[in-house]
C-alpha cells in the first residue's frame, strides 16, 4: 500500500511538473495550435488536415498533429499530451462526441481553450465550434431523394452513433421523411447505423434490407461517401446501382466517379477550405486571448456554445463542374476517368 502511495505521489508530482512546464512555456515564441484527429482514413479528413496547416502556418502558427485512427483512449492520451507539451489551443474532431468531453476538461483545468472541429464535442466547456449545418445536410440529402422517388422502400443507414454529426443529419432526413411516411407514401424497410461510417457496415445493411425487400427499393438514405460506396456495392450485386437512388456526403474522389457514372445520384459538397481557414484563425485568436466572430450557437447539453456553420451544397451530374471542378476541390480529368 505504502509503494502505491509513493507511486502515486510521484506521479502526480510529474503531472504537476509537466503542466507547470507546459504553463510556462504557453504564450511564448509562435502560437502552438494541438490539431487531435479522430482518423486521417476518409479523403476528406486529409483535406482538412492540408488547409488546416496552411493557413495556421501562414498566421505564423505551429501545428502539432495526432491522429487517434478511431480509439477513444488513444485521442484522450494524445490530448493530455499535446497539452503537456505546452499548446496554447486545442483543435479537436471526436470520434465519440460525449467520451471527448474529459480532454475538454483537462484543458479547461489548463486554462487551454478548445474548438470543436467538424463534430461537436457534448457537456463541456468548449469555446468554439466550427462545422456546416449537419441538420441541414439531412435535409438536403432526404429532399433529394424524395422529390425523385416520392413512394416506395426507403433504407436508412445513418452515420456513427458516436458522431453527433449523424444524429444531426438523421434529424434532417426525419424532418423531410416524416410526412411522407405518415401519409403512406414511403416506407421505412431498414433503419440502421453505420458504426465508424465503415462501408462494410452499410453494406450489410443494405444487403440485410434488400433481401428482406425482395430488391423493391426505391431509395437509400446513406449519411455520407464511405457508406453510399457500401450501399452501392450492395445494389451492384443484384444489379440495381444506378437503379435506387442513393445519397452521400463530402464528395470524395470515388463518390464524385459514381455521381458522373450514374451509380450515386447526389452528394453533399463541404468546400472544406474555408472550414478549416476559419478554424485556423480561431484558434490563433483563441489563443492570443482575442475575441472571435460567430454566426450561431448549438446547444451541446452544457452550454450554447458559439458556432461558425457553413453552408453545405447539394451536388449532382448537372452541376459537379460549376462547384467542385469550379473551386479546384477535385479534378475534372480525375471525376470522369471512367467515363
Ligand atoms: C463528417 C463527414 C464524414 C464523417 C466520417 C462526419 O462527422 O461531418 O464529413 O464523412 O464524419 O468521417
Amino acid at each position: 500500500l505504502l509503494l502505491c502511495i509513493v507511486a502515486l505521489l510521484e506521479f502526480s508530482t510529474s503531472c504537476h511538473r509537466g503542466h507547470e512546464e507546459a504553463r510556462q512555456s504557453r504564450g511564448k515564441g509562435p502560437v502552438k495550435i494541438g490539431l487531435s484527429l479522430d482518423s486521417l482514413q476518409l479523403e476528406r479528413w486529409q483535406h482538412d488536415r492540408d488547409a488546416f496547416v496552411a493557413k495556421a502556418s501562414q498566421l505564423g502558427a505551429e501545428v502539432f498533429i495526432q491522429s487517434a485512427n478511431g480509439v477513444d483512449a488513444v485521442q484522450i492520451r494524445q490530448c493530455e499530451n499535446l497539452l503537456t507539451m505546452g499548446v496554447d489551443v486545442l483543435v479537436i474532431v471526436p470520434h465519440n462526441g460525449e467520451v471527448m468531453a474529459s480532454a475538454v476538461r483537462s484543458a479547461e483545468a489548463q486554462g487551454v481553450p478548445v474548438i470543436s472541429y467538424d463534430r461537436l464535442i457534448r457537456d463541456s466547456n468548449v469555446s468554439l465550434y466550427v462545422s456546416f449545418d449537419n441538420k441541414l445536410i439531412g435535409e438536403l440529402q432526404a429532399k433529394y431523394l424524395y422529390a425523385r422517388a416520392p413512394a416506395g422502400n426507403y433504407i436508412l443507414i445513418g452515420g456513427s452513433p458516436t458522431d453527433n454529426n449523424a444524429h444531426l443529419i438523421r434529424e434532417g432526413q426525419m424532418q423531410v421523411l416524416s410526412p411522407a411516411i405518415k401519409r403512406g407514401d414511403i416506407r421505412i424497410i431498414a433503419d440502421q447505423w453505420a458504426k465508424d461510417w465503415l462501408p462494410s457496415e452499410a453494406l450489410r445493411h443494405t444487403e440485410n434490407a434488400l433481401t428482406q425487400a425482395n430488391n423493391h427499393v426505391a431509395a437509400v438514405v446513406t449519411s455520407n461517401d464511405s457508406t453510399a460506396g457500401g450501399a452501392i456495392q450492395a445494389l451492384g450485386e443484384q444489379g440495381l446501382a444506378g437503379r435506387v437512388l442513393v445519397s452521400g456526403q463530402d464528395t470524395d474522389l470515388a463518390a464524385a466517379q459514381r455521381v458522373v457514372e450514374g451509380t450515386q445520384s447526389m452528394t453533399v459538397y463541404k468546400p472544406i477550405k474555408p472550414l478549416a481557414e476559419n478554424a485556423a484563425a480561431a484558434a490563433v485568436a483563441l489563443a492570443r486571448g482575442e475575441k472571435v466572430q460567430s454566426n450561431s450557437n448549438v446547444n451541446n447539453g452544457a452550454k450554447e456554445v458559439p458556432s461558425i456553420l457553413l453552408a453545405p451544397i447539394v451536388v449532382d451530374r448537372t452541376n459537379i463542374d460549376s462547384t467542385v471542378i469550379k473551386d479546384g476541390f477535385l479534378k475534372r480529368e480525375d471525376i470522369y476517368k471512367n467515363v
